[in-house]
């Protein structure tokens, strides 16, 4: 079920390669309770590998190239419990259109960056885009453990690479936090402790709003962001609620980038946990989900209300700038 969208964040990673993003997100996994922790991993005497980067292709390229999903729950120091939901952006040009389309699902970006390093080539590609959808970015100057580090430097380099994208005062208004995820904490000051990432995982519930395009009373909307397959139940949708509510069983129309639409019926809604998927009965607007027994289906199809089906804006690689109304 989806929690109250106000107790719910979606966050694009964002990142140039090699900046730390896998690091990161692995941390906020272990340390959001609802994965094994490392200590107990340590003892089992385990090895564990980094948990986003799991294809042999991934690891061959030592890049990041395929777009998944993963969702920790959080206990924020309000005593109320988030469920943010992180969105892994792929940071290469060449996969045109992926960028956007990941970036719609999205109402906040965490923007990675090396504190040695500073923004780089692909920082600035994805970091426009960010900003074309509306994105305010949540900077976090990773791997402030280095010796050569120069966290300060760097945040004036984010604060003028944004200026220089042409980003509204919001957005250059960002809020940094001081990360070292090879050592498993985060800190919005360089004088704070150095125990844990909650200081990041408060950052995200404060500072990326709750879920735009949520009306759970419009009829539903799911716009299709990536298929995944699976020999067992076939196609696989995966996208976020932009309207209504999906349920399990739900007889929907599946409209097509032509307009065409087809009555199908949903065998299984699953919601992300951790990187597990759990089967739910109902998700709604302003969450994201994955859908099993709806084929045909593809990417930037829209699934809707069978009685009132309309499609949702596509998101086309000319027109990186989303409205959506
Ligand atoms: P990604 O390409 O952005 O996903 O980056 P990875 O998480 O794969 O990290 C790239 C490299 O930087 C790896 O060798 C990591 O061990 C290293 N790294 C990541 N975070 C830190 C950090 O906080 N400090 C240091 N010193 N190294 C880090």
């Amino acid at each position: 079920m989806t929690p109250n969208t106000a107790h719910l964040r979606n966050v694009a990673i964002i990142a140039h390669v090699d900046h730390g993003k896998t690091s990161l997100v692995d941390k906020l996994m272990y340390q959001s309770g609802l994965y094994r922790s490392e200590e107990l991993d340590r003892r089992a005497g385990g090895q564990h590998g980094l948990v986003m980067d799991t294809g042999d292709l991934e690891r061959e390229r030592g890049i990041t190239i395929l777009s998944k999903n993963c969702a920790v729950t959080y206990q924020a120091s309000d005593g109320d419990t988030y469920r943010i939901n992180l969105i892994d952006t792929p940071g290469h040009a060449d996969f045109g259109g992926e960028v956007e389309r990941v970036l719609t699902m999205a109402d906040g970006a965490l923007l990675v960056v090396d504190a040695f390093e500073g923004p780089m080539p692909q920082t600035r590609f994805v970091l426009q885009k960010a900003l074309a959808c509306g994105l305010r970015p949540l900077v976090v100057v990773n791997k402030v453990d280095r010796p050569d580090s120069r966290p300060d430097e760097v945040v004036s380099e984010v604060f003028d690479l944004l200026a220089d994208l042409g980003a509204d005062d919001e957005a250059l208004d960002f809020q940094t936090v001081y990360a070292s995820a090879k050592e498993g904490w985060a800190a919005t000051s360089l004088d704070d402790d150095r125990q844990d990432m909650r200081a990041l995982f408060e950052a995200i519930v404060e500072w990326v709003p709750p879920p735009r395009y949520a009306d759970v009373e419009a009829p539903t909307q799911l716009l299709v962001t990536s298929i995944d397959y699976s020999d067992y139940v076939g196609r696989i949708a995966i996208g976020r609620v932009f309207g209504g509510a999906l349920e399990a069983r739900q007889r929907v129309a599946v409209i097509d980038r032509h307009g065409e639409n087809t009555q199908q019926q949903i065998l299984q809604l699953l919601s992300f946990q951790g990187l597990d998927r759990t089967e739910t009965k109902r998700v709604e607007a302003g969450d994201l989900c994955a859908v099993v027994g709806l084929d045909p289906i593809n990417i930037g199809d829209t699934i809707a209300d069978a009685a009132q089906p309309e499609a949702l804006p596509a998101v086309t690689v000319d027109e990186p700038t989303l409205h959506m109304t």
